[in-house]
């Protein structure tokens, strides 16, 4: 089932009458996500996403802009009737209810046509239960699961009505770092195997990118670039972007460009067409430095980091933003920790320029 989003706004009023401002909380959204693709909508705490996920579960209204189901316009559809699975962050599990009980109950509450035997809500609740992997656990009250499991029931909760659409809002946030890990693979394999278009709220960039088919990236309530998470990250379209997406975070640097060529400092790094000599914000992910010892760009060596296979080496340079300059490079290049500076040539595809004051990407060709 795609899912279509139309100029997709929620303005909520002021909550102080006389000084505060309306919150433009989703602006203008419009995207057509794909049948049974599983997007990841990604963004710091507060860009809206949660609001996006409520407009599209029907828990709340549009302030413009409609929804579609397929072809069906869904904007003025009650939550109960979209036909959809919502997860949130907290499991919200009934506690006095088994797991059994918990999967059953929104079947239990289908009415009319819908209306199921005993006999099928059984075989369904067992189905959705297997799905998750917890059908050996449904005798059990929630208190006595662990957080991954109670999660996995909720998730059973939601597929049990095999919705048309499936939204996660936060699922992962309230489990520890290895459940988190294989929760997530979880739900992908789950995903896969349904075919239900998905879309997954987190602000965990590394979690969106690694289980996404494509990622919608949002900021205070504008979506700033949507894609498949390599192609985001290999081509952001400005700096709140390529700075959201990566571990270790991509270095950001003052520079500017005079006569084709880019500067940081008094270094010239790299040989640019077509970009008129202005200031500029430079961004180099950690992968796109090569240690070469004639290399353009000198930093003053402060420390690396074994990493296993890679290793990470931590300079400074007085035009970086940040206090501290991050390479990853492979473990086999030899770093002399005696020497005071280390010099970089970089490469060009992870080495992006940036508008001063738009902060969008500025396109140059190497020479
Ligand atoms: P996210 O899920 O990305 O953290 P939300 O969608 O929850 O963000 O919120 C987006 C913006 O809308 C925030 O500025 C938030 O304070 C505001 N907001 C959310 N819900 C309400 C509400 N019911 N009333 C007023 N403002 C709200
Ligand atoms: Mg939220």
């Amino acid at each position: 089932m795609k899912v279509v989003l139309q100029n997709l706004t929620k303005i909520f009023p002021s909550r102080d009458k006389k000084a505060g401002k309306e919150v433009v909380a989703v602006n203008d959204f419009t995207f057509e996500i794909p049948d049974g693709k599983l997007i990841g909508l990604l963004g710091p705490s507060g860009c809206g996403k949660s609001t996006t996920l409520y407009m599209i579960s029907g828990l709340q209204k549009p302030t413009s802009g409609k929804i579609f189901f397929g072809d069906d316009d869904v904007t003025e559809l009650s939550t109960e009737n979209r036909g959809i699975g919502l997860v949130f962050q907290n499991y919200a599990l009934y506690p006095h209810m088994t797991v059994k009980q918990n999967i059953l109950f929104p079947l239990q509450n289908l009415k009319g046509k819908d209306k199921l035997s005993k006999e099928e809500m059984q075989k369904r609740a067992y189905e959705a239960a297997k799905l998750v992997q917890i059908d050996e656990l449904m005798e059990r009250k929630p208190s006595e699961l662990s957080g991954g499991q109670q999660q996995r029931v909720a998730i059973a909760r939601a597929l049990v009505k095999m919705p048309r659409v499936l939204l996660l809002d936060e699922p992962l946030s309230n489990l520890d770092a290895r459940l988190r890990l294989q929760t997530r693979e979880e739900i992908r394999r789950i995903q896969k195997e349904t075919g239900i278009t998905t879309v997954f709220v987190t602000h965990d960039q590394e979690e969106a990118m690694s289980i996404s088919d494509m990622i919608v990236v949002m900021k205070l309530g504008v979506v700033q670039q949507i894609g498949k998470p390599q192609e985001v990250y290999d081509d952001p379209t400005n700096l709140f972007v390529a700075k959201f997406l990566g571990t270790p975070p991509i270095n950001v640097l003052e520079g500017k460009v005079k006569g084709g060529k880019v500067y940081i400092g008094e270094d010239a790094v790299l040989e640019v067409s077509g970009v008129a000599d202005q200031d500029v914000v430079i961004g180099i992910r950690p992968e796109g430095f090569e240690l070469d010892e004639n290399g353009p760009l000198h930093c003053a060596l402060s420390n690396v980091e074994i990493m296993g296979r890679d290793v990470s080496i931590v300079s400074t340079n007085p035009a970086s933003v940040n206090p501290l300059i991050r390479s990853i490079i492979n473990a086999d290049n030899k770093v002399d920790l005696g020497s005071k500076t280390v010099r970089y040539s970089v490469k060009p595809h992870k080495f992006f320029l940036f508008n001063k004051e738009t902060e969008e990407r500025i396109r140059y060709e190497v020479k």
